[in-house]
């Protein structure tokens, strides 16, 4: 029987950053992951933003650096948010910074078992056993402590029964060549047609290359799918002259979970990243937000697991910050909601009307942060008149709850 203080499994992102804090204060870490290699295959956009950057410093990655968004209206309002020279997020190759991630808990001390997944976990004696398919055969684990950094469909959450997110939309995304544009502003686009309730994108990523994405929830889809929205898109009178001349390279789909489950512990196990549903409801966003989960617990769960502390009870005082967190997420939820979910094309042309005015515009590049959309919608739904009675009719209450 093998043993580590703590087995993750997932070396994703969010698996890889834990697995780098706790190795560098000499927790000893095993990490599983399922593929052959790091990195692959992934769903994202690679939009980081430069707070998350700073934490790995993995500049390498980057394919081009984004100032701002042209956002569009359903009828062809359009709100250019941001500022030439000034970065807002960041364009990654997810697999090379995915990798670096990774290779920074290796540097730090980290195990990692490819080709590998948890088949069974279990409370005995005290200790997580675990019996894990390594390269096709089973071998023995245990540990003081498993995190499930497994993402949006974890293993880890599903064996534990520890429930789920509470919203998880379907991204569709292309990667695509022949696209002209600034290769530092990217495009988005909404409407009925093209993104219910949600948003489609067009992010350049360097040498003339974009991803054309779009996202939503399926009771928005109504039986559509969300690369039947692609298709519309880029087919649809009014944009398809931007989309004319472009080559798709390849296509794919995946989920966001976005809505930090109640109980992301029990005892001696817990999940985290996508896994718990710490994506941003706003933008589908989920490496800054797993990051921040991280800092946020990394202190508190060193000191429980050197003491061997690792009780529900104790996990549950070990997250105590996620509450803030989940905070943040369900006001961030409610403000996209009322903003952009629930409203009528009619209503959204005429929320991006109120937005093009200089005084908003100004208030909008001003306070606006993609990481923290919170103060400027509240500052909205505060300043400007019209938002003020929206706000009161959907109950503005709720979202200081
Ligand atoms: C279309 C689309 C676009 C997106 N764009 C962005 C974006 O621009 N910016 C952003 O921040 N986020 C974006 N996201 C979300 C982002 O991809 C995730 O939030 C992020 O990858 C979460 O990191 P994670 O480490 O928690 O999980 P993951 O990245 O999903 O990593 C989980 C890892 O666990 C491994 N694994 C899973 N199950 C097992 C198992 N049983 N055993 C062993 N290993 C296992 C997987 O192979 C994987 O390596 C997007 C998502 C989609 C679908």
């Amino acid at each position: 029987m093998m043993h580590w203080q703590v087995v993750v499994v997932g070396a994703g992102p969010v698996g890889g950053r834990i697995a780098t804090e706790l190795a560098k204060r000499k927790i000893s870490v095993l990490l599983l992951e399922e593929h052959n290699e790091i990195g692959r295959p992934f769903q994202c956009a690679g939009l980081v933003n430069p707070p998350a950057m700073e934490r790995v410093n993995l500049e390498e990655s980057i394919l081009t650096t984004v100032d701002g968004a042209h956002i569009h209206s359903p009828s062809g309002i359009m709100i250019p948010v941001g500022e030439d020279g000034v970065p807002r997020t960041h364009v990654v190759c997810r697999k090379r910074f995915d990798q670096g991630v990774v290779r920074q808990a290796l540097e730090a001390g980290a195990e990692l078992f490819l080709e590998s997944k948890p088949l069974d976990a279990y409370l005995d004696d005290g200790l997580m056993k675990l019996v894990v398919d390594k390269n096709g055969e089973e071998v023995n684990v245990e540990c003081d402590l498993l995190i499930g950094a497994d993402g949006a469909h974890s293993w880890t959450r599903r064996h534990f029964k520890m429930g789920r997110p509470k919203e998880m939309m379907v991204g569709f995304q292309a990667d695509v060549t022949g696209l002209k544009g600034p290769d530092n502003w990217l495009e988005m686009y909404t409407g009925e047609e093209v993104a219910p309730g949600f948003f489609a994108w067009v992010i350049p990523c360097g040498d003339g290359n974009h991803r054309i994405g779009v996202w939503s929830t399926p009771d928005c889809l109504e039986g559509r799918s969300v690369e039947g929205l692609y298709e519309t898109l880029i087919h649809h009178p009014q944009w398809k002259e931007r989309f004319s001349g472009m080559k798709e390279i390849s296509k794919y789909c995946g989920p966001v979970p976005c809505g930090l489950i109640r109980r992301p512990f029990k005892d001696r196990v817990m999940v985290i990243g996508d896994a718990a549903g710490m994506a941003k409801p706003t933008t589908g966003g989920g490496i800054g937000p797993g990051f921040s989960q991280v800092d946020s617990i990394i202190d508190n769960l060193y000191l429980a697991i050197i003491n061997n502390k690792l009780s529900q009870r104790n996990l549950a005082k070990v997250c105590k910050p996620y509450s803030s967190l989940k905070r943040d997420q369900d006001k961030a939820r409610a403000l996209r909601n009322l903003l952009i979910t629930t409203p009528s094309d009619d209503e959204l042309n005429s929320h991006f009307e109120m937005f093009s005015r200089p005084e908003i515009l100004d208030l909008i590049n001003s306070i606006g942060e993609i990481e923290h959309p919170v103060p400027l919608g509240m500052t909205l739904l505060r300043r400007v008149p019209e938002f003020r009675m929206l706000a009161l009719k959907a109950g503005f209450r709720l979202l200081f709850a």
